[in-house]
């Protein structure tokens, strides 16, 4: 067997993966044994019943839903976040943001094609490693579209209560939203950046998914949206060292910081796992406030972690920073006029959202390594330095009664 052709085909993404590992090396990124979302739990762990989602208390028949539902309807005077208004009624920049948005988002939700069968195991490609096949499944990922690809085992914590995963991997795909449409939020065209990143990823999921098949192992694309979830994406991510634990709830990564969407392929491949990281994020969060700042539906946390989930949304036995979901699509459903989801304000006010540069570099390097005091005069020029020009919703400045969200 000569694999020369395979490692010539895919040499760019190989630069790219020795990119990626450098750069987190320079950065004093650290791998370690346990998550550090470890930090966190407080009590036993159960694993969460998909029903009290916010997405899905919305439907109609769940039986966690009925206040929020209630309460949906008398603020919103909709029964649903999904609920447009005609078109006619939008101003016409819009009206372009909504149609683009409607068009690009379709793979979401429609888009759940039967994978190939895998081939039978007589005609099954003997891997010649797990950590050779790790390192192809990642610059495969990154041929796909993917932005990173990290792997580890799937915990079974992390799987939706009603749901089964047999397979022992999972193959986290990272793909991170278009800035200049994120930055809108709340908008169509932040509400677009989502549904794009998401669309993305459920090609780069799907076909990664025939490609293990096609070599004679298991492998399945896993819904994460709140329409038909299967795993809690923010535990798996972190095991897989894509990031830590961050207080708008969603993993910040050294590179993307939280500006990033995440999907999931299990598999029975054999594969090399990844390791957690650690670079200091909690300590980052606590000196920073931008997300609760800027959320404005009021809905990200305050202050330190605390041990009091909010919501029937939020997975108890922690003592983290509970979102309240809730508000958050409250917020979404308020104004139809000029947004159909807020598109997270919270991802796109975050400091870490910063291109990869010489000099942003250098500044994240100050913000893993620097002190408490170090990190809040980063996170206050950077409230300074950004927040005002980009902000379209400032503190207090929604139009919306967000107290009475
Ligand atoms: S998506 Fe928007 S409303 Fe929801 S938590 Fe983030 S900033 Fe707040
Ligand atoms: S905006 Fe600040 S507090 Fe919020 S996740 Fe980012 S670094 Fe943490």
């Amino acid at each position: 067997m000569n694999w020369d052709i395979v490692e010539e085909a895919l040499r760019p993404y190989e630069i790219k993966l020795q990119a990626q590992e450098r750069l987190r090396r320079r950065l004093g990124v650290k791998e370690v044994d346990q998550p550090t979302y470890e930090r966190y739990i407080i009590g036993p762990i159960e694993r969460f019943d998909r029903r009290k989602n916010a997405f899905l208390t919305l439907k109609p028949d769940n039986p966690f839903g009925e206040k929020f539902r209630e309460r949906f309807k008398a603020r919103t005077g909709q029964v649903d976040w999904t609920t447009p208004l005609p078109y006619n009624e939008l101003e016409p920049e819009d009206r372009l943001g909504r149609v683009l948005a409607t068009a690009v988002r379709r793979p979401c939700f429609e888009y759940h094609p039967e994978p190939f069968s895998a081939t039978p195991p007589e005609g099954r490609l003997e891997a010649r490693d797990p950590a050779w096949m790790s390192r192809l499944i990642k610059k495969v990922g990154l041929f796909l579209g993917a932005e990173m690809v990290r792997i580890t085992k799937v915990d079974p914590r992390w799987v939706y209560k009603d749901i089964e995963i047999s397979h022992p991997y999972a193959i986290i795909i990272v793909v991170s939203h278009v800035r200049s449409m994120l930055d809108t939020a709340p908008s169509y065209y932040s509400w677009l950046s989502s549904a794009e990143a998401y669309a993305r990823l459920k090609f780069i999921t799907t076909q990664l998914t025939d490609f293990i098949r096609g070599l004679g192992y298991d492998a399945m694309y896993r819904e994460t949206l709140g329409h038909d979830p299967e795993m809690l994406m923010v535990p798996i991510a972190i095991d897989a060292g894509v990031g830590e634990f961050s207080r708008n709830g969603r993993v910040l990564s050294p590179e993307f910081g939280t500006n990033m969407r995440l999907k999931a392929v299990t598999t029975d491949l054999p594969l090399q796992i990844d390791k957690p990281i650690s670079f200091n994020t909690h300590e980052y969060c606590m000196a920073c406030e931008n997300c609760a700042i800027y959320c404005p539906a009021r809905a990200n946390p305050f202050g330190p972690p605390t041990d009091q989930p909010i919501t029937i949304n939020n997975n108890p036995g922690y003592r983290k920073w509970y979102v309240n979901a809730e508000r958050c699509l409250l917020f979404w459903g308020v104004n139809r006029k000029k947004w159909m989801s807020c598109g997270g304000r919270c991802i796109a006010v975050c400091p870490w959202n910063k291109e990869i540069g010489f000099f942003h570099n250098i500044i994240r390097w100050i913000a893993i390594h620097g002190s408490g005091s170090i990190k809040k005069i980063l996170a206050w020029t950077d409230r300074k330095v950004y927040q005002r020009r980009k902000s379209i919703v400032k503190k207090g400045e929604s139009g919306i009664d967000v107290e009475g969200l």
